[in-house]
């Protein structure tokens, strides 16, 4: 028999199958010309990070627009960083967004399984056929003597790692592995690079372009000593057999393009096309750096959910990211799906994308501000439900007195932008409910310190006995000003700026002052709907309320 063949039977004694029982098994998509298929393929080592988000979203979106498949696999077999129930909850989260993977881990699909540590026989057969082949070899070396090896480079100023003359276990006679393998000597298996460090290589990347890299040397470990596939050997395995045809992922991945394009010519198989993604940067103080999973609470994907950020005004800023000619199409099409526009590769971003917190806020106000009343309500209250019961519990106690705050200033051509995510709404609204706005009243108010005790007091008086709500916002408004100027306030604010001694104030600080007394605080929504959803008797009650403190 073959010495290669022997070592590989000796290897995987039980592995029987071949490359082409793998063909045979996972055949070509057959999927519409043009058809991507993509994946994201997390590891399960903690939540769902923006740029994870980003990587997901964009690979989720170029399958969807060609009529492909988007898939996700879990790469688990780095078992140190593994943290247990992470990849479930990454893939919940991927939902909260709408993105839903075609196959995934818990679901599977005709390509699975999806889980990496489920793979190994797969790894396992093509390693096989790699050993019978010379393409891979077992490598007995120890920590210590790789380290000695390091020493002994750097000492000759020669490139590190495992290449060329340094790959020793290249050169074992076969009867030596043979003998190693029955002793139970502990072993990798390496990739055996037909590469030359001073080759260069042309790669094409469809963000970056065409350009120089140096060739692979290295005989990277493609099988750990406890069985399971380092991520190169497994991304090209995972990628050819699930049949995808593109391959987005994070720009860090980009310095091992020159080992991966080496391992798919070297199996013969067709090479993805890659498309590395930009990072997420963040300013901090004057230098831009990249998001920090440690450092920053930010670039946990949960932070802006338990914020009750809208899914739709985060999906939006990352597209913004995505692609340069994004916001020039919203101003084209402010109302239309986000997925109306489409995706494209030249358009990416180059350098790490700067996360810009204040321009999530605006575009969340602006796609808040466009929902319904009934539409805000609903979803306001599935986030309260998840991250404030309390707030739940007070909507749920009357949906339609709460559907009447959130309808303030809504709809029209111009809607309020008062609230960037849902945690901005309670503290905004919570006066309207007579329970909070009792407590408001316990504290000092912010009264305007210039104007006395009486002025207050009067002003207050005057509004009590008839707050005129059943006039149209415009006549209310008119009736507030001849009130005022019947309390010594000016109703033109031009007018009291020429002659401030004759007033005590303008209108704007007479209508204070009752706003003060009806939210105890200085800014509400617009004031006369608050009024109105109130209601006479409560705005009585209220101002009747603030007199007697005033009083003493
Ligand atoms: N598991 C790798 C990571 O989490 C995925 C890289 C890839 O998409 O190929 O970084």
């Amino acid at each position: 028999m073959d010495p290669k063949q022997k070592i590989a039977n000796a290897i995987f004694p039980s592995v029987t199958q071949s490359l082409d029982d793998l063909e045979h098994r996972y055949p070509p998509r057959n999927l519409p010309k043009g058809a991507m298929v993509t994946r994201f393929a997390p590891s399960p080592t903690g939540f769902l990070h923006m740029g994870s988000l980003f990587a997901s979203l964009c690979s989720w979106r170029y399958a969807k627009q060609t009529d492909g498949v988007f898939f996700c696999r879990l790469e688990d077999t780095d078992t140190k960083r593994e943290i247990a129930g992470t990849g479930d909850q990454v893939l919940r989260e991927l939902k909260n967004f709408g993105i839903i993977p075609d196959e995934n881990f818990i679901d599977g699909g005709a390509y699975g399984p999806y889980v990496q540590s489920e793979r190994k026989p797969i790894y396992d057969i093509v390693i096989k056929s790699m050993i019978e082949n010379g393409a891979a070899y077992p490598c007995f070396c120890t920590h210590e003597e790789l380290d000695e090896m390091r020493q002994r480079q750097e000492a000759l100023k020669v490139n590190p790692g495992y290449w060329g003359e340094y790959a020793t276990c290249r050169n074992l006679s076969p009867d030596m592995v043979l003998h190693r393998i029955e002793n139970g000597d502990p072993y990798v298996i390496r990739f055996r690079s037909p590469g030359q460090s001073h080759n260069k290589i042309m790669i094409t990347d469809l963000i970056r372009g065409s350009f120089e890299m140096t060739e692979n040397d290295q005989d990277i470990v493609i099988m750990k000593s406890d069985g399971l596939p380092t991520y190169h050997f497994a991304h090209l395995v995972d990628d050819h057999f699930m049949r995808t045809t593109h391959v987005t992922r994070g720009e860090e991945w980009m310095p091992s393009l020159p080992i991966h394009l080496q391992l798919f010519d070297v199996m013969g198989w067709k090479r993805p096309e890659y498309a590395h993604l930009p990072v997420i940067m963040k300013m901090d103080g004057d230098t831009r750096r990249k998001l920090s999973k440690r450092k920053d609470p930010e670039a946990a994907v949960s932070y802006f959910l338990e914020a009750g950020y809208p899914v739709e005004g985060f999906l939006e800023y990352l597209m913004t990211i995505a692609n340069t000619n994004f916001e020039g199409w919203r101003l084209q099409n402010p109302t239309a799906d986000i997925f109306e526009f489409r995706l494209s590769f030249d358009k990416m971003t180059l350098d790490g994308a700067l996360f810009d917190l204040e321009k999530v806020k605006s575009i969340s106000k602006d796609r808040l501000a466009l929902l319904s009343a009934e539409e805000i309500s609903g979803r306001a209250l599935t986030w309260a439900k998840a991250y404030q019961p309390e707030f739940a519990a007070l909507i749920e106690a009357d949906p339609k007195k709460f559907s009447a705050f959130m309808s303030i200033e809504r709809g029209g051509e111009k809607p309020r932008k008062d609230y960037a995510k849902f945690s901005d709404i309670f503290p905004i609204i919570d006066f309207m409910y007579p329970e909070y706005y009792d407590r408001y009243m316990c504290d000092p108010l912010p009264w305007n310190e210039t104007l006395s005790k009486e002025i207050l007091i009067g002003t207050l008086a005057s509004y009590v006995t008839d707050p005129f709500l059943d006039l149209s916002e415009s006549e209310w408004f008119e009736r507030l000003k001849a009130l005022a100027a019947s309390q010594g306030f000016s109703p033109s604010v031009k007018e009291y700026k020429k002659n401030k001694e004759a007033f005590h104030g303008h209108i704007g600080d007479f209508a204070e002052i009752i706003r003060i007394a009806v939210s105890g605080r200085k800014n509400t929504p617009n004031f006369y709907y608050v009024l109105r959803i109130l209601g006479v008797t409560e705005v009585r009650r209220r101002i009747q309320k603030t007199i007697a403190l005033l009083q003493g």
